[in-house]
């Protein structure tokens, strides 16, 4: 090989010799290939040039070109570079053993490849940038020849290859050859376009992930906008008992049926759709060219009979369902996240209407509804993400001034609405049924805390925590049992426990609630009708009910001195109350003229404004510490100065 390419140098030489640069231009020509090439390379050029010189000192050339070579061909080696060189003038084309080796040829038995063979390897979507790096550097305008493409190996598969080379160019500046070297990129752009498909798609399924749906959503979207007659649908699919069969058949079984419910998806769309996954068991469908309800409607239906197969997991035929949410894309939408949020709408519709169907979302829907909707979804999140804290509103002895229990209300820490008051998000949850598992964590963290005071403050034995109770809480069967777990879990005494039920809750399903809290009272429990007074129900009947305390209603208390008969009102309670042995706590105290009325008429204790407003668990700990220097007043916490600590405004 050495001398092969010895020979045809030495012939060039001969037939080209203004070929050669002059010796005076070898400096900027050897200083310019310093710059661009590897040692090797420049080691190369040096014995080329001089072969190129002249022919007078061919023998001492020949000399330094063996020695040179040895080395030029192991630094090649070491850098497992192929080199090529392509004389421009005679067509000539060579290629060093590395070079054919990394295409999968054997440098004795194949033919060396010419220009075209070589042309016709570089794959078909790589050729034009490779003719076009190649022809503006022989034109001089780079001052080398970079290019990263593919090329075909023997085995018929493509590599990536990066070829680098530079010009040579006669005392015109025309370019007469043209040698660089090709290193194999094949790893590292595998490497590269591996990290590119995985930022893009979902590790379990391979599916496109959020980011690529987005994206294909984004395209659409602007096609939408420009072309009439164009229309695509997004259609959002949950399955309904995933968390069961996951929790119960383990994960492993659950990764699996994604995997079915993925080959379950693909196998309904055309090539042209997408399916995404968005994360455990949530689908996106991208379906092109639909413009109609029915057309959807139809997809829909089929998709849902195809779900609804069974799956054969571990030898178990597990039945499964999904609930879908159709958007029908229109040209008013501009995000992409919206459409995903309008069919994400439309799901959870389709879930409270008692799932396994599907739903279209309809952009006339009233917005009051849609935040209704975005409400019940966004809460379904925050149980998640625990999002929800409690505040502690301190209930206070009208005769001694000292804080006899705390009432646990609950914030929502919204990400980006705030703190959200239980107003705005309660009858939601309550209407939904996400108020139990609210409420349970309301029950654990308001015993929890109020037992760790305990354990901390030797004063707060003694302390009562309230906790309200909604009406689908009360409704369930093993209401007693999961209070009774809380308690034994948190270890709080039992008596230090008061649930506030409204009257109107406790009324509702009397004889039920009944045995229920007869059973609660039997384990030590404390019991508070809340909001008294709104409900018109008689005391007498009441009475039934082993209630502790009556929460005279905010709006009696409000009144006070404004009209004497809601005086009377507070009054009458208060003596009735008395004299079936409860207590009376009057809610939403303000004024120090409302607690004055209060302790005429022998209210015990009192709840609100004038006192504190609720406060975080670190204000209330703060509280009962100063209660136990026996030296706690009131008139440290009065509103202006409480305002600070609370950031929750009403
Ligand atoms: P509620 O049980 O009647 O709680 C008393 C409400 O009155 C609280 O509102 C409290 O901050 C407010 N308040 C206290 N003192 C005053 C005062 O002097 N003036 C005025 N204007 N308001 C006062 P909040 O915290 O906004 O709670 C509203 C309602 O949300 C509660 O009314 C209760 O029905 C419900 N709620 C709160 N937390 C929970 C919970 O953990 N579970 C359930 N099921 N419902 C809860
Ligand atoms: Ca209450
Ligand atoms: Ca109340």
């Amino acid at each position: 090989m050495l001398h092969s390419l010895l020979n045809r140098q030495l012939k060039k030489c001969r037939l080209d010799e203004q070929a050669c640069p002059k010796p005076e231009q070898w400096q900027g020509f050897l200083e310019r290939i310093n710059r661009t090439y590897t040692e090797a390379d420049q080691e190369r050029y040096l014995i080329e040039r001089s072969l190129m010189v002249s022919s007078q000192e061919m023998q001492e050339v020949y000399e330094q070109l063996r020695e040179s070579e040895t080395r030029y061909a192991l630094a090649a080696q070491g850098a497992n570079d192929g080199l090529w060189d392509w004389d421009l003038v005679t067509g000539g084309v060579f290629c060093s053993p590395r070079w054919m080796e990394i295409l999968g040829m054997e440098s004795d038995k194949e033919q060396m490849p010419d220009k075209e063979l070589w042309l016709e390897k570089v794959h078909p979507d790589d050729r034009a940038t490779v003719v076009g790096d190649f022809k503006t550097h022989l034109k001089g305008e780079t001052t080398n020849f970079q290019n990263e493409h593919r090329i075909m190996h023997t085995d018929g598969e493509y590599r990536w290859v990066s070829s680098r080379a530079m010009a040579v160019r006669n005392s015109d500046g025309k370019a007469v050859r043209i040698a660089g070297s090709m290193s194999d990129i094949t790893e590292r752009k595998r490497a590269e376009e591996k990290l590119a498909h995985d930022a893009v798609h979902d590790a379990l399924t391979g599916l496109p992930n959020r980011k690529k749906l987005v994206e294909r959503l984004a395209r659409s979207i602007k096609r939408i906008k420009y072309n009439q007659g164009y229309g695509f649908a997004v259609l959002f699919i949950d399955l309904d008992r995933f968390k069961t069969i996951n929790d119960s058949l383990g994960h492993q079984a659950g990764d699996e049926l994604l995997l079915i419910i993925t080959e379950k998806l693909c196998d309904l769309v055309r090539p042209s759709d997408m399916v995404a996954r968005l994360g455990g068991d949530e689908f996106v469908l991208v379906l092109e060219n639909i413009t109609s309800r029915e057309r959807v409607s139809q997809i829909a239906e089929r998709i849902l009979t195809k779900l609804q197969t069974p799956c054969e997991i571990g030898g178990q035929q597990i039945y499964t369902s999904a609930s879908i949410g159709v958007a029908l894309a229109s040209p008013e939408y501009d995000q992409p996240d919206d459409l995903v949020r309008d069919a994400d709408i439309a799901m959870y519709r389709a879930k409270v209407k008692g799932k396994a169907r599907f739903e279209i979302f309809d952009s006339k829907i009233h917005s009051g509804a849609i935040s209704l909707l975005q409400t019940e979804m966004d809460l379904r999140r925050a149980i998640e993400q625990d999002e929800f804290t409690l505040n502690y509103q301190p209930i206070v002895s009208l005769h001694t001034e000292k804080i006899v229990g705390f009432e646990a209300l609950i914030r929502w820490n919204h990400p980006t609405r705030g703190l959200v008051p239980p107003n705005d998000f309660i009858p939601v949850a309550e209407e939904t049924g996400l108020i139990l598992p609210i409420g349970n964590w309301v029950l654990r963290e308001a015993c929890g805390q109020m037992k760790q005071w305990q354990d901390k403050f030797s004063l707060a034995q003694s302390l009562i925590v309230n906790v309200n109770l909604s009406a689908r809480q009360l409704e369930q069967k093993d209401l007693v049992e999961q209070i009774a777990r809380i308690l034994k879990e948190t270890k709080l005494p039992p008596s230090c426990l008061k649930l506030e039920i409204t009257e109107s809750v406790i009324m509702k399903n009397a004889e039920e609630t009944i045995t229920k809290v007869m059973k609660l009272r039997e384990m030590g429990v404390r019991l508070s009708i809340d909001d008294f007074g709104t409900g018109y129900s008689s005391l007498s009947y009441l009475h039934r009910f082993p209630i502790d305390t009556l929460k005279v209603d905010r709006s009696f208390v409000n009144l006070i001195g404004a009209e004497g008969e809601h005086s009377e009102i507070i009054q009458t309670i208060i003596t009735l109350a008395f004299h079936l042995g409860m207590d009376v706590v009057a809610e939403g105290v303000e004024t120090a003229e409302q607690l004055e009325f209060l302790r005429q008429v022998n209210c015990s204790y009192g709840q609100g404004y004038f006192y504190s407003r609720p406060v975080t668990n670190i204000v209330a700990a703060k509280m009962i510490e100063e209660l136990k220097e026996e030296e706690f007043v009131f008139s440290n916490y009065l509103p202006e100065n409480v305002s600070v600590i609370d950031n929750y405004t009403h």
